[in-house]
């Protein structure tokens, strides 16, 4: 029997740890073995094989994401696109629908406008914000709902009960991306939602030095997935799972850092008299304020804002800083900042930035672990310059 910790910072250290140790063991050792010997397995999926996703780095991690986010079941991936991907297309096959929030991430929206026609499976967009708009978007064939936590990069809050509940009405699977407010800030099976997805690349492994996903969620789902993902093949390799385990590890306290320091460099922003606009949902001045504390524990370490005076004062902000790296990507203890326009919403076409309101000089921050007096510090003389 696997036992039970009751707080999410004990669930990170010995949730799944092998029990005995193995060899005695205090860190799970890296098991690099394509194959192990067989012990009259009946299943293909059961024969022990990396690409079977069941050897022990895999087996020991389901368990902690199982704990850390109160579900049934989980399975690690390659990247958060495999999870993301090998989800979608075991849940959604030709002549299926699916349902997608706006202003998903990126690689989330090529794929679904670049691949679904051609596999056959239907798309429409809703508004996360305006639950009665998305009962005439639906059709007899609609399968499933997909969000995310957070969108990038205003960090909007989309109604999230009001997701489940329209998903539970009309039998749709829910799928949301938990990738920006990670187990730590947000359960979102606790709040009836059938999967959560992740980039295990940004803040589970925090590191800045894997590509990881996982999918967390319903026993029967995540079933259907594993086999998806043991046909196509996105399995995470052991060495990667060791890391990501042992990044893990750190997440309660790098998770408490990110959200007190964003928190502190949002306020400072929101006060200079050089910042045009904060988005930060632990601002009171953000529209998804309100949801955001009903929901989450803490409101993670993404923002981004636009300066006074257009791309140029953005750009002389950027090149100013000296602290952060100027790179996409987020969730690491390094803070990282970006021109999403120039980065990650480049492939948007200007029409719809503007409808989704994304202006060509907002600013995204992915704040790490840094000193937060040291970060604000910098970002002051950036903006006097
Ligand atoms: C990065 C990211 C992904 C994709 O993850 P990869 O690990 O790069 O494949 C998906 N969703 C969100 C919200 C992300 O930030």
């Amino acid at each position: 029997m696997a036992k039970s910790y009751k707080h999410i910072e004990t669930k990170l250290i010995h949730a799944g740890e092998p029990n005995p140790r193995i060899m005695g063991a205090v860190s799970m050792p890296i098991f690099q073995s394509a194959m192990f010997e067989y012990t009259g397995e009946t299943s293909y999926h059961d024969l022990k094989y990396i690409r079977l996703n069941n050897t022990p780095n895999h087996v020991a991690l389901h368990q902690k994401l199982v704990a850390l986010e109160n579900a049934e079941a989980a399975v690690v991936t390659a990247s958060g696109m495999a999870a993301i991907s090998t989800a979608l297309l075991s849940i959604l096959s030709a002549g299926d629908h699916l349902l997608a929030q706006e202003c998903l991430y990126g690689g989330t929206h090529d794929f679904l406008t670049g691949d679904f026609a051609g596999l056959g499976i239907g798309l429409d967009f809703i508004d996360g914000d305006d639950p009665g708009s998305w009962e005439s978007k639906l059709r007899p064939e609609t399968k499933a709902v997909f969000v995310e936590t957070m969108t990038n990069p205003l960090l909007q809050v989309a109604d999230l009960k009001a997701v489940v509940s329209f998903a539970k009405a009309h039998s749709l699977v829910s799928l949301i991306d938990n990738t920006f407010a990670t187990p730590v800030n947000f359960r979102p099976i606790e709040w009836g939602f059938d999967l959560s997805l992740h980039s295990c690349t940004k803040y589970l492994n925090g590191h800045s030095d894997i590509v990881a996903g996982a999918v967390i969620g319903r026993a029967g789902l995540i079933e259907k997935i594993t086999h998806k993902l043991n046909h196509l093949g996105g399995s995470l390799d052991p060495h990667a799972c060791f890391l990501l385990h042992r990044g893990m590890k750190t997440l309660a306290l790098r998770m408490k850092c990110h959200n007190e320091s964003a928190l502190s460099i949002a306020r400072f922003l929101e006060e200079h008299q050089a910042i045009e606009k904060v988005n930060y949902p632990g601002l009171e001045s953000h529209p998804g304020h309100g949801r955001a504390r009903e929901l989450f524990d803490g409101f993670s370490g993404m923002l981004s804002f636009e300066p006074k005076g257009g791309v140029e004062a953005a750009d002389r902000f950027i090149q100013n800083t000296n602290l952060p790296v100027v790179a996409p990507s987020l969730g690491g203890i390094e803070t990282l900042i970006t021109r999403p326009v120039t980065t990650s919403h480049a492939g948007v076409s200007i029409e719809d930035r503007q409808r989704l309101g994304i202006s060509d000089s907002l600013i995204r921050v992915s704040v790490g672990i840094e000193k937060t007096e040291d970060i604000i510090e910098d970002f002051e003389q950036a903006l006097n310059v």
